[in-house]
Protein backbone atom coordinates (compact mmCIF):
# COMPACT_ATOMS: atom_id res chain seq x y z
CA UNK A 1 0.00 0.00 0.00
CA UNK A 2 1.31 3.56 -1.20
CA UNK A 3 2.34 6.19 1.75
CA UNK A 4 1.95 9.65 0.53
CA UNK A 5 4.00 12.50 1.85
CA UNK A 6 3.75 13.22 5.71
CA UNK A 7 3.06 9.55 6.61
CA UNK A 8 5.77 7.89 9.01
CA UNK A 9 8.08 5.78 6.70
CA UNK A 10 9.21 4.09 9.91
CA UNK A 11 5.76 2.19 9.36
CA UNK A 12 4.38 -0.32 6.33
CA UNK A 13 0.83 -1.45 6.14
CA UNK A 14 0.77 -5.12 5.39
CA UNK A 15 -2.63 -6.69 3.75
CA UNK A 16 -3.68 -9.88 4.25
CA UNK A 17 -6.86 -11.39 3.00
CA UNK A 18 -9.44 -9.97 0.63
CA UNK A 19 -10.39 -6.00 1.20
CA UNK A 20 -13.89 -5.69 1.60
CA UNK A 21 -14.46 -9.04 2.57
CA UNK A 22 -14.76 -9.87 6.66
CA UNK A 23 -10.84 -11.90 6.30
CA UNK A 24 -9.48 -8.43 5.35
CA UNK A 25 -6.75 -7.34 7.58
CA UNK A 26 -3.88 -4.73 7.84
CA UNK A 27 -1.07 -5.46 9.77
CA UNK A 28 1.65 -2.69 10.94
CA UNK A 29 5.71 -3.24 10.39
CA UNK A 30 7.61 -1.20 12.12
CA UNK A 31 11.69 -1.29 11.71
CA UNK A 32 11.71 -4.77 14.19
CA UNK A 33 8.97 -6.34 12.53
CA UNK A 34 5.14 -6.41 13.18
CA UNK A 35 3.48 -4.18 15.61
CA UNK A 36 0.65 -3.14 17.19
CA UNK A 37 -0.82 -0.49 16.10
CA UNK A 38 -2.99 0.03 19.15
CA UNK A 39 -0.10 -0.94 21.80
CA UNK A 40 3.32 -0.42 20.54
CA UNK A 41 3.74 2.77 18.48
CA UNK A 42 4.42 5.44 20.57
CA UNK A 43 1.13 8.22 21.47
CA UNK A 44 3.59 11.04 20.78
CA UNK A 45 5.52 11.78 17.83
CA UNK A 46 7.02 15.13 19.58
CA UNK A 47 5.89 15.30 23.23
CA UNK A 48 7.04 18.60 24.09
CA UNK A 49 5.55 19.97 21.17
CA UNK A 50 1.91 17.73 21.27
CA UNK A 51 2.64 16.36 18.70
CA UNK A 52 0.61 12.80 18.41
CA UNK A 53 1.25 9.58 16.06
CA UNK A 54 -2.21 8.73 14.25
CA UNK A 55 -3.13 5.24 12.77
CA UNK A 56 -5.51 5.94 9.73
CA UNK A 57 -8.04 3.72 9.26
CA UNK A 58 -10.36 5.02 6.68
CA UNK A 59 -8.90 7.02 3.89
CA UNK A 60 -11.15 10.32 2.79
CA UNK A 61 -13.91 9.94 0.55
CA UNK A 62 -14.26 6.15 1.15
CA UNK A 63 -16.99 4.18 2.58
CA UNK A 64 -15.81 0.43 4.07
CA UNK A 65 -15.98 0.71 7.94
CA UNK A 66 -12.52 -0.36 8.76
CA UNK A 67 -11.14 -0.06 12.13
CA UNK A 68 -8.09 -1.55 14.53
CA UNK A 69 -9.34 -5.26 15.62
CA UNK A 70 -8.92 -4.95 19.30
CA UNK A 71 -9.65 -8.13 20.16
CA UNK A 72 -6.98 -9.82 18.21
CA UNK A 73 -3.20 -10.18 18.90
CA UNK A 74 -1.89 -6.83 17.07
CA UNK A 75 -4.61 -5.21 16.71
CA UNK A 76 -4.52 -5.66 12.38
CA UNK A 77 -6.84 -2.81 10.97
CA UNK A 78 -9.91 -4.92 9.61
CA UNK A 79 -13.48 -4.63 8.07
CA UNK A 80 -16.24 -3.44 10.80
CA UNK A 81 -19.01 -6.06 10.22
CA UNK A 82 -22.57 -6.33 11.44
CA UNK A 83 -24.26 -9.70 11.58
CA UNK A 84 -21.37 -11.40 9.01
CA UNK A 85 -22.17 -8.49 6.70
CA UNK A 86 -19.35 -5.87 5.43
CA UNK A 87 -20.29 -2.11 6.69
CA UNK A 88 -20.34 0.68 4.73
CA UNK A 89 -21.27 4.32 5.63
CA UNK A 90 -23.74 5.92 3.25
CA UNK A 91 -23.39 8.83 1.91
CA UNK A 92 -25.43 11.48 3.19
CA UNK A 93 -25.76 14.27 0.52
CA UNK A 94 -23.92 16.00 -0.48
CA UNK A 95 -21.04 14.04 0.92
CA UNK A 96 -19.02 11.36 -0.31
CA UNK A 97 -17.48 8.17 2.43
CA UNK A 98 -15.66 9.74 4.94
CA UNK A 99 -15.00 13.67 4.46
CA UNK A 100 -11.88 13.39 6.40
CA UNK A 101 -8.97 10.63 7.18
CA UNK A 102 -10.25 8.82 9.69
CA UNK A 103 -8.11 6.97 12.57
CA UNK A 104 -7.16 6.59 16.00
CA UNK A 105 -4.64 7.79 18.70
CA UNK A 106 -2.50 4.70 19.42
CA UNK A 107 -1.90 3.88 23.49
CA UNK A 108 -5.15 5.30 24.58
CA UNK A 109 -8.41 3.21 25.92
CA UNK A 110 -11.99 4.86 26.58
CA UNK A 111 -12.68 3.31 29.22
CA UNK A 112 -16.47 1.50 29.22
CA UNK A 113 -16.44 1.31 32.94
CA UNK A 114 -15.53 5.41 33.72
CA UNK A 115 -18.00 7.74 33.42
CA UNK A 116 -16.56 10.69 31.61
CA UNK A 117 -17.88 13.35 34.05
CA UNK A 118 -17.93 16.58 31.20
CA UNK A 119 -20.27 13.93 29.38
CA UNK A 120 -21.89 11.84 31.91
CA UNK A 121 -21.45 8.83 29.73
CA UNK A 122 -19.13 6.11 29.82
CA UNK A 123 -16.47 5.07 27.52
CA UNK A 124 -17.09 3.37 24.01
CA UNK A 125 -14.17 0.53 24.47
CA UNK A 126 -12.02 1.95 21.58
CA UNK A 127 -9.08 3.92 21.30
CA UNK A 128 -10.26 7.47 20.40
CA UNK A 129 -11.03 8.24 17.33
CA UNK A 130 -9.10 11.16 15.33
CA UNK A 131 -10.25 12.96 12.14
CA UNK A 132 -7.66 14.35 10.24
CA UNK A 133 -8.53 16.95 8.48
CA UNK A 134 -5.37 18.06 5.99
CA UNK A 135 -5.26 18.27 1.96
CA UNK A 136 -4.19 14.74 0.87
CA UNK A 137 -5.93 11.71 1.07
CA UNK A 138 -3.57 9.29 3.64
CA UNK A 139 -3.44 5.52 2.57
CA UNK A 140 -5.37 2.92 4.95
CA UNK A 141 -2.74 1.87 8.09
CA UNK A 142 -0.63 4.95 7.63
CA UNK A 143 0.82 6.34 10.70
CA UNK A 144 0.58 10.65 10.44
CA UNK A 145 2.24 12.91 12.79
CA UNK A 146 -0.52 15.22 13.72
CA UNK A 147 -1.33 18.33 16.22
CA UNK A 148 -4.62 17.90 17.67
CA UNK A 149 -6.79 21.25 17.46
CA UNK A 150 -10.06 20.74 19.47
CA UNK A 151 -12.71 17.15 19.36
CA UNK A 152 -15.99 16.74 19.44
CA UNK A 153 -18.11 14.85 22.33
CA UNK A 154 -20.21 12.48 20.02
CA UNK A 155 -22.96 10.49 22.28
CA UNK A 156 -23.14 7.32 20.04
CA UNK A 157 -25.75 4.60 21.41
CA UNK A 158 -24.94 6.31 25.00
CA UNK A 159 -21.41 5.94 24.96
CA UNK A 160 -18.71 9.03 24.99
CA UNK A 161 -17.03 9.14 21.47
CA UNK A 162 -14.58 11.36 21.47
CA UNK A 163 -13.57 12.69 17.93
CA UNK A 164 -10.52 14.57 17.94
CA UNK A 165 -10.44 17.29 15.31
CA UNK A 166 -6.54 17.21 13.73
CA UNK A 167 -4.21 18.04 10.84
CA UNK A 168 -1.00 16.58 9.53
CA UNK A 169 1.82 18.51 10.56
CA UNK A 170 3.35 18.27 7.54
CA UNK A 171 0.11 19.63 5.94
CA UNK A 172 0.35 22.70 3.35
CA UNK A 173 -2.20 24.86 5.95
CA UNK A 174 -0.48 23.14 9.14
CA UNK A 175 1.11 26.42 10.16
CA UNK A 176 -2.05 28.18 10.35
CA UNK A 177 -3.92 25.60 12.37
CA UNK A 178 -3.33 25.58 16.22
CA UNK A 179 -6.71 25.56 17.54
CA UNK A 180 -10.17 24.68 16.85
CA UNK A 181 -10.72 28.58 16.12
CA UNK A 182 -8.52 28.62 13.16
CA UNK A 183 -10.61 26.31 11.33
CA UNK A 184 -12.98 27.74 10.05
CA UNK A 185 -10.93 30.89 8.88
CA UNK A 186 -8.77 28.20 6.98
CA UNK A 187 -11.38 25.27 6.18
CA UNK A 188 -15.11 27.49 5.88
CA UNK A 189 -17.60 25.48 6.78
CA UNK A 190 -15.94 22.15 7.28
CA UNK A 191 -16.87 21.87 11.20
CA UNK A 192 -20.42 22.59 10.91
CA UNK A 193 -20.73 19.79 7.91
CA UNK A 194 -18.82 17.41 10.46
CA UNK A 195 -21.25 17.79 13.17
CA UNK A 196 -23.95 16.86 10.61
CA UNK A 197 -22.19 13.93 9.15
CA UNK A 198 -21.61 12.49 12.78
CA UNK A 199 -25.35 13.42 13.59
CA UNK A 200 -26.60 11.89 10.73
CA UNK A 201 -24.38 9.33 9.59
CA UNK A 202 -26.56 6.23 10.99
CA UNK A 203 -30.12 7.35 9.71
CA UNK A 204 -30.48 5.79 6.50
CA UNK A 205 -29.72 2.25 8.22
CA UNK A 206 -32.93 2.79 10.18
CA UNK A 207 -30.60 3.93 13.58
CA UNK A 208 -31.68 7.60 15.65
CA UNK A 209 -29.76 10.65 14.82
CA UNK A 210 -26.70 10.48 17.18
CA UNK A 211 -26.32 13.41 19.98
CA UNK A 212 -22.73 15.33 21.33
CA UNK A 213 -22.63 16.43 24.65
CA UNK A 214 -21.84 20.24 24.88
CA UNK A 215 -24.67 21.22 22.71
CA UNK A 216 -22.80 19.94 19.39
CA UNK A 217 -19.83 22.50 20.25
CA UNK A 218 -16.38 21.80 19.89
CA UNK A 219 -13.99 21.78 22.60
CA UNK A 220 -10.37 23.74 22.40
CA UNK A 221 -7.05 22.46 22.00
CA UNK A 222 -6.25 21.93 25.50
CA UNK A 223 -9.50 20.80 26.19
CA UNK A 224 -8.69 17.66 23.80
CA UNK A 225 -5.07 17.37 25.21
CA UNK A 226 -6.15 16.88 28.22
CA UNK A 227 -8.67 14.21 27.14
CA UNK A 228 -6.25 12.75 25.48
CA UNK A 229 -3.90 12.41 28.62
CA UNK A 230 -6.83 10.34 30.65
CA UNK A 231 -7.38 8.33 27.54
CA UNK A 232 -3.34 7.32 27.63
CA UNK A 233 -4.06 6.55 31.56
CA UNK A 234 -7.18 4.08 30.84
CA UNK A 235 -4.61 2.44 28.14
CA UNK A 236 -1.84 1.82 30.83
CA UNK A 237 -4.23 0.51 33.61
CA UNK A 238 -5.58 -1.73 30.64
CA UNK A 239 -2.03 -3.25 29.99
CA UNK A 240 -1.54 -4.05 33.54
CA UNK A 241 -4.46 -6.13 33.71
CA UNK A 242 -3.97 -9.87 34.02
CA UNK A 243 -6.89 -10.94 31.83
CA UNK A 244 -8.38 -8.05 29.74
CA UNK A 245 -11.20 -8.27 27.67
CA UNK A 246 -9.57 -6.98 24.82
CA UNK A 247 -6.13 -8.31 23.33
CA UNK A 248 -3.12 -6.35 24.82
CA UNK A 249 -0.24 -8.64 23.49
CA UNK A 250 2.20 -5.52 23.27
CA UNK A 251 6.37 -5.26 22.99
CA UNK A 252 5.59 -2.50 25.24
CA UNK A 253 7.99 -3.35 28.48
CA UNK A 254 5.33 -2.37 30.81
CA UNK A 255 2.68 -4.92 29.29
CA UNK A 256 1.73 -7.55 31.12
CA UNK A 257 0.75 -9.77 28.18
CA UNK A 258 4.41 -9.90 26.06
CA UNK A 259 4.87 -10.36 22.07
CA UNK A 260 7.01 -13.00 20.76
CA UNK A 261 7.93 -13.55 17.26
CA UNK A 262 5.48 -16.77 17.39
CA UNK A 263 2.90 -14.96 18.47
CA UNK A 264 3.68 -12.44 15.44
CA UNK A 265 4.01 -15.48 13.26
CA UNK A 266 0.79 -17.01 14.05
CA UNK A 267 -1.25 -14.01 14.18
CA UNK A 268 -0.16 -13.22 10.40
CA UNK A 269 -0.28 -17.17 9.21
CA UNK A 270 -3.90 -17.09 10.58
CA UNK A 271 -5.12 -14.56 7.78
CA UNK A 272 -5.17 -15.95 4.39
CA UNK A 273 -2.63 -14.38 1.90
CA UNK A 274 -3.05 -10.73 0.33
CA UNK A 275 -5.63 -11.62 -2.73
CA UNK A 276 -7.99 -9.52 -5.26
CA UNK A 277 -10.51 -7.32 -3.67
CA UNK A 278 -14.38 -8.02 -3.46
CA UNK A 279 -16.87 -6.17 -5.09
CA UNK A 280 -18.08 -2.86 -3.45
CA UNK A 281 -21.89 -3.01 -2.63
CA UNK A 282 -24.08 -1.76 -5.41
CA UNK A 283 -25.62 1.20 -3.75
CA UNK A 284 -22.41 1.98 -2.06
CA UNK A 285 -22.38 5.41 -4.99
CA UNK A 286 -26.18 6.25 -3.34
CA UNK A 287 -26.96 9.59 -1.93
CA UNK A 288 -29.17 9.59 0.50
CA UNK A 289 -31.04 12.60 1.14
CA UNK A 290 -32.39 13.22 5.28
CA UNK A 291 -34.24 15.59 7.13
CA UNK A 292 -32.19 18.32 8.95
MG1 LIG B 1 -14.76 5.65 19.22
Amino acid sequence: MSTGAGDSPAYQAIERGSLYSLDYRVFIKGPQGIVSPWHDIPLFADKDKSIYNMIVEIPRWTNAKMEMATKEPFSPIKQDEKKGVARFVHNIFPHKGYIWNYGALPQTWEDPNHVVPDTGAKGDNDPIDVIEIGSKVAGRGAVLQVKVLGTLALIDEGETDWKLVAINVNDENADQLNDISDVEKVYPGLLTATVEWFRNYKIPAGKPANEFAFNGDYKNRDYANKVIGETNEFWKALMKEASPALNTISHVPEAVHQATDEAVTAAVESTPEHGASAALPGDVDKWHFVQG
